[in-house]
């Protein structure tokens, strides 16, 4: 294993890293999507689907956009 490889390997572990601690943050507590709370979810994630994960995301980044402009 050279120098690149070494590289590689950490950027590599660095993602799984970042990865892993996003789908921690982001888990239901009683087995239903976390965004609709009414389907069941899908194994290993907080949603009953990808619309409504994608939906969730969206709404974050508003809240975030909307309270990062009440603090300017
Ligand atoms: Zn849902």
């Amino acid at each position: 294993m050279d120098e690149a490889d070494l590289a590689q390997k950490r950027e590599q572990d660095m993602i799984k890293a970042a990865l892993l601690g996003r789908e921690k943050s982001l888990q239901s507590s009683n087995g239903k999507c976390i965004w609709c709370k009414e389907e069941a979810i899908v194994v290993d994630t907080a949603f009953c689907s990808a619309e409504c994960g994608d939906d969730y995301n969206k709404y974050q980044r508003e809240m975030k956009q909307r309270l990062g402009k009440q603090y300017q």
